[in-house]
């Protein structure tokens, strides 16, 4: 159970370390400030040391998942993955299968392979948490939550039509510890309830939802519930207006709409788009990376979208919609009852296709326009914008200006003008804004307070890279991974696939919203009440208070 990873150049940005060579020491799971001369060793001499990597929006363990998985039987057939040689006595090791929607053990093999150690599903409907769960279950090496989708559901708009706002409240927090959840999500506010009852969409944030509510005001009592409980991370948006021409004005409404209260806003990238509907396309993100930069309260994820295949899954029912149409994939539309939707549509992202250039120079400007990175942190929105496995791929590019330079001139260029990328940006990132970006950023504003550094206490969570002028490649294959003070992947091997813990939150709540919860779920759910929560959750809850 002790490690000494020695000799390292350590870049642990939350404690102001910036590639100084020094030793870290690992003692039952944490980080130690020293260890016994006889300990086990590492030699790490000429390596880069960084905490594992923590992955702030992703979809991998969820209902809506598995749809997509059983909607590409082909990639399955194209992707099959052997049972990883693991040591003797270590749990079962289990085959699978990749693609774009890896099975539940690939995921978690690929995610440690890779250097991460934490991920968050960011999109599950309350009533579908048990299957997240159990899916977590069989996800190793990483520790994992999942966030709870409220921002369509039909209890809080009742209260939000109400005025009953601290119902609301009381609602979220019981509806966060009934599910296991770890963060408030948002999705298209009031659009996916408006495309249920046969409205289409909304188009703004002051649409009614069927003469009841607007976007707006479910964004403003989501947002100050978050607050208000003082979960560890703030509410987390996808903004109305998804992939549409001309949403960044609708991004920019929102941010405003909240201005000076904490908020997230989630693959920011496909809400930067200029041009108007009908009219066609141009980059956004100067517009809104001007607001990001001035507000300290806002905080975001790029969603970078990487040329190759792709999953969309989203509980913007609408849009997949529209993809669906535009694309002619194939497309699932699910109704999950009194809560959210679900659209599902396999897509590739191109490089000579004019829109998938746009949306992937967009990206990069968010990452290059950024002066902070700690607020604008790293994601593909895995697997809409691409699988996670195309993390070392755009870290390159964040990187080296010339890789970056010689990709822009293979795109079409037909929706890039006026496009800052194309203006040209010279700016690269270092290694210690990559390592903000990739794990000391998310952990920061997930409010994971053992995460993400790699300071006394810190659980033991490192990953170690061999030096290599392919940025790609470094960052590809990790030499060592540490998950929990388990060495996991030794030499680029995955050797040990331990089980990760779960990471949720249980805010308290007046229980007398539970009288009146109960007389809806008898009126109007196809469930019982007392088998709605999801029982028997591993782990005890993360404490509360936002850093
Ligand atoms: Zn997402």
């Amino acid at each position: 159970m002790r490690l000494r990873i020695a000799g390292g150049a350590v870049h642990d940005p939350a404690n102001g370390v910036d590639g100084e060579v020094r030793d870290v020491c690992i003692d039952d799971g944490r980080i130690v400030a020293g260890l016994p001369a006889g300990a086990p060793t590492l030699d790490a001499r000429g390596m880069v040391v960084m905490p594992g990597g923590v992955d702030i929006h992703s979809h991998f363990a969820s209902s809506s998942c598995n749809h997509a998985r059983r909607l590409i039987p082909d990639e399955h057939a194209a992707d099959p993955v052997a049972a990883p040689e693991l040591l003797e006595g270590e749990l079962q090791a289990r085959s699978g299968t990749g693609g774009t929607v890896p099975s539940t053990f690939t995921t978690g093999y690929r995610y440690a392979g890779l250097g991460y150690t934490t991920a968050f599903d960011a999109a599950v409907a309350p009533l579908l948490a048990r299957h997240s769960h159990a899916e977590l279950d069989d996800t190793p090496c990483v520790d994992g939550g999942i966030f709870v989708l409220m921002g369509n559901d039909e209890y809080l708009i009742r209260q939000i039509e109400a005025g009953e706002r601290d119902r609301a409240r009381d609602y979220a927090a019981w509806l966060l510890g009934a599910a296991g959840g770890y963060a408030i999500k948002i999705v298209n506010p009031g659009g996916v309830e408006a495309w249920k009852i046969g409205q289409r969409n909304v188009n703004g944030l002051d649409d009614a939802v069927g003469g009841r509510v607007t976007p707006r005001a479910i964004l403003e009592v989501l947002t100050d519930v978050a607050n208000a409980l003082a979960l560890p991370h703030p509410v987390h948006i996808h903004c109305n207006n998804l992939g549409v021409p001309g949403n960044a004005a609708t991004t920019l409404a929102t941010m405003e709409a909240l201005s000076g209260r904490r908020a997230h806003f989630t693959h920011l990238q496909f809400h930067c788009y200029g041009g108007e509907p009908g009219k066609g396309w141009s980059s956004g993100a100067a517009r809104v990376m001007e607001y990001v930069n001035a507000h300290p309260e806002v905080s975001a994820d790029v969603g970078q979208v990487m040329f190759g295949p792709a999953m969309t899954i989203t509980a913007d029912a609408p849009v997949e919609y529209l993809l669906h149409k535009s694309s002619g994939r194939r497309w699932t539309n699910i109704d999950i009852e009194l809560e959210t939707g679900c659209g599902i549509v396999p897509l590739a992202y191109k490089d000579k296709a004019a829109v998938s250039a746009l949306q992937w120079a967009i990206g990069l400007e968010l990452f290059l326009l950024s002066r902070d990175p700690w607020r604008m942190v790293l994601s593909t929105d895995h697997p809409n914008g691409g699988s996670f496995l195309s993390y070392p791929a755009l870290i390159q590019l964040l990187m080296d200006r010339s890789v970056r330079d010689e990709r822009l001139r293979q795109v079409n260029p037909g929706l890039l003008g006026g496009s800052a990328l194309a203006d040209g940006l010279a700016r690269e990132y270092t290694l210690n804004e990559i390592a903000i970006v990739t794990r000391a950023g998310p952990a920061r504003l997930l409010g994971l307070r053992h995460k993400g550094h790699l300071g006394l206490g810190a659980d033991a969570d490192v990953t170690v890279y061999g030096r290599d002028a392919d940025i790609a490649r470094m960052f590809s294959t990790p030499r060592y991974v540490v998950k929990g003070g388990l060495l996991v992947v030794e030499e680029g091997q995955l050797r040990r696939a331990p089980l990760g813990h779960r990471l949720r939150v249980a805010p308290g709540y007046d229980e007398a919203v539970l009288r009146d919860l109960r007389r809806h779920f008898e009126a109007y759910s196809s469930v019982r009440f007392e088998n709605y929560p999801v029982r028997d959750l591993p782990g005890v809850p993360v404490p509360l208070g936002q850093q």
